[in-house]
């Protein structure tokens, strides 16, 4: 193969050829005997009748070669510990944890939800469900009750893992409080809680139903659980995600074609190797996490580190130190922990020697330009962005260094990935735009493997979300508008929808908006997302009380707008609490009663209003004007 351009342009041609040959990166135990069934459109399946597990590719797999390499440092500068599992022990300790929910009655597609900080048990846990077939569900453990409960609701798990905390910043953050009343406020009871004591915090037990990690483990020390073989679309886990609805989505990914994702992402984007360590920055309860600190690095051979702590504490070289010690070759991050970086001395970018690494990737969020330079010229390190969603599972834009150096360039994640037919349409006519020319970025189908499948429960659900919105054709959606320059390089220029993202964190504006609405003196509110130095959007909220001479009072507003953001903290968790909650009497809607979000995002920012012909009421821009002026 010789140019990157040759391998995309038969990733697309040629589908069956080019993703049987990336098969061979997996272990099958069973061949398949299609590889892509496409008879249902929009629903695609890959490699059919092949048999295959994750936790057999990412752990016994290496067992033979490896099994006294590392393959998962965990380190954690919140409560300083530092441990290296090698995959010898690594599988023993997932076998212990698959023993543990087989006894308590886990199995082939039932779901485990797991609500957990970044501990190895986390890993572990994954593991063991990929390994006895069934369904992990993991839930951010930044999420609060309300966020948990509908997540519990939707998936039904027969089992929670869980543990008595986490901690950020060095501050423990409890999270059994939150995992109860989530389980409390939900239709659905789970069977077992099974309980992690990692010693940060005290938390009341449930009799007969909350079972305790450390207690099993000892009884299942010398467990062997055998590994149940699956079929490539059986399903490996879902991950809700947030969407335009106040009800998240369970993104559901099968297995087979997951695991032959990953492999080739390793080996063509992320350019590492068997032995080398990978170190992703995210948390397992983001589809990062999965896929780049879970299953990729290991399915590649690879060690992987999980971090628990941030990019300042002890002090702002802890990234860099890790990886001179563990001499990383491939990283990945998100723009908004390098944006923190910038603030502390720049001194601490080369005071450790990263010259083992071979690239760090930047996702998320996008990678303004001024960060890229900033960060690749004080590392003297590649940078590479690259663009994806939770529902993709691995890059839809980057560069393929695996296959081709073709150049980087600042502000651009890159070119489609291969396997992913990009098109850039018209927001009305569906039509193809045109280089540097608007438009929504969009896949036309069958998705390549690792893709979800659909989305959990709600097959309809699945098409009429993405495959419906733009006209005349079944095309993926992915709600981002795109830029395409004369040498192919995409531009992404934020959603064409109401999903915004702070600091990396994917949330849903509707969301937002029914928490503060659940106060008792708010009548209505609009949320919008408003662009943050640090961390890209932040939330802003406007909110129309019932009585509005409850805000005449700044001591008053102030009062209202802390016990709104503590609702929203207590109900979906902080990361999801707005910057700033206004008071205004209406909101600016137009006539047919929709909500001028642009508009309000534009003032937010500084910016025109735009068009503003169909506006019902013009004095209520004057009040959001004057709310954001603080009169
Ligand atoms: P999530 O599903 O939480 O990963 O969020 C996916 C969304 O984040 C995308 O639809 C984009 O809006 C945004 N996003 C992710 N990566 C990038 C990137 N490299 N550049 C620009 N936007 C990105």
């Amino acid at each position: 193969m010789s140019t990157y351009a040759d391998f995309h342009r038969r990733s697309i041609d040629d589908r069956e050829g080019f993703w049987a040959e990336q098969a061979g990166l997996i272990h099958w135990e069973t061949p398949f005997t299609q590889v892509l069934d496409y008879s249902k459109p929009p629903f695609v399946r890959w490699f059919v009748g092949g048999r295959t597990n994750l936790c057999y590719n990412a752990v016994d797999r290496h067992l033979a070669t490896q099994a006294d390499k590392a393959a998962l440092i965990f380190v954690s500068t919140e409560t300083n510990e530092e441990i290296t599992y090698t995959f010898a022990q690594l599988d023993r300790e997932v076998q212990r944890m698959a023993a543990i929910m087989v006894a308590q009655g886990v199995g082939r597609g039932d779901r485990v939800l797991l609500y957990l900080p970044m501990i190895p048990q986390a890993a572990f846990a994954m593991l063991a469900c990929a390994r006895i077939g069934a369904i992990h569900s993991v839930v951010f453990g930044g999420f609060a009750s309300h966020s948990l409960a509908s997540r519990i609701e939707d998936a039904t798990p027969k089992l929670i893992v869980s543990a008595d905390g986490g901690s950020r910043g060095g501050k423990v953050v409890p999270y059994k409080p939150l995992l109860d009343e989530g389980i409390r406020l939900s239709a659905h009871k789970p069977g077992k809680v099974l309980m992690i004591d990692r010693g940060l915090t005290k938390f009341d037990r449930v009799e007969g139903r909350d079972v305790d990690y450390a207690q099993l483990r000892e009884k299942h020390l010398d467990a062997k659980v055998p590994v149940t073989w699956l079929e490539s679309n059986e399903i490996s886990y879902t991950l809700y995600t947030s969407g335009t609805t106040g009800k998240p989505k369970g993104v559901q990914r099968d297995v087979g074609g997951y695991a032959v994702a990953l492999a080739a992402s390793i080996k063509h984007i992320f350019c590492g190797n068997a032995g080398e360590t990978y170190f992703s920055t995210s948390d397992i309860g983001w589809v990062v996490g999965h896929s780049y600190i879970i299953y990729g690095p290991l399915i590649a051979g690879m060690a992987t580190i999980m971090y628990e702590g941030t990019p300042v504490r002890p002090d702002a070289g802890i990234l860099w130190h890790l990886v001179e010690k563990y001499k990383v070759t491939v990283m990945f991050s998100a723009p908004t922990a390098i944006r923190v970086l910038k603030k502390q001395d720049p001194a601490f970018l080369t005071k450790y020697d990263t010259s083992s690494l071979r690239a760090l990737f930047l996702a998320g969020e996008p990678l303004d330009e001024p960060t890229a330079r900033w960060i690749s010229e004080g590392l003297g390190r590649p940078i590479v962005d690259n663009y994806w969603q939770t529902e993709t599972g691995w890059p839809i834009l980057s560069v393929a260094h695996g296959v081709e150096k073709t150049p980087t360039r600042f502000g651009s994640p890159g070119m489609p990935m291969y396997g992913y037919d990009v098109r850039l349409l018209h927001e009305a006519t569906g039509e193809e735009v045109g280089a540097n020319e608007k438009g929504v970025v969009a896949i036309m189908p069958p998705l390549p493997p690792g893709c979800l499948q659909t989305v959990w429960g709600d097959d309809k659900r699945f098409v009429s979300t993405y495959f419906s919105s733009v006209p005349g054709k079944v095309a993926y959606s992915t709600f981002d508008w795109g830029i395409r320059d004369n040498d192919g390089y995409y531009f992404i220029l934020g959603r064409t929808d109401d999903v915004i993202n702070v600091a990396g964190h994917r949330l849903g504006t509707r969301e937002i908006e029914e928490s503060i609405s659940s106060h008792n003196a708010v009548a209505e509110v609009a949320v919008i997302g408003v662009a943050d130095q640090l961390k890209g959007q932040v939330a802003v909220a406007f909110a129309v009380l019932k009585d509005a001479s409850r805000a005449a009072d700044p001591a008053d507003r102030m009062k209202l707008e802390g016990e709104m953001m503590a609702t929203v903290d207590k109900q979906l968790g902080a990361v999801a609490r707005p910057s700033r909650v206004h008071f205004v009497t209406l909101l600016p809607k137009t006539r047919s009663g929709k909500v001028l979000r642009r508009s309000l995002q534009a003032i937010c920012e500084g910016r025109d209003p735009g068009d503003l012909t169909t506006i019902e009421d013009p004095s209520a821009l004057d009040q959001v004007k004057t709310a954001l002026a603080g009169k």
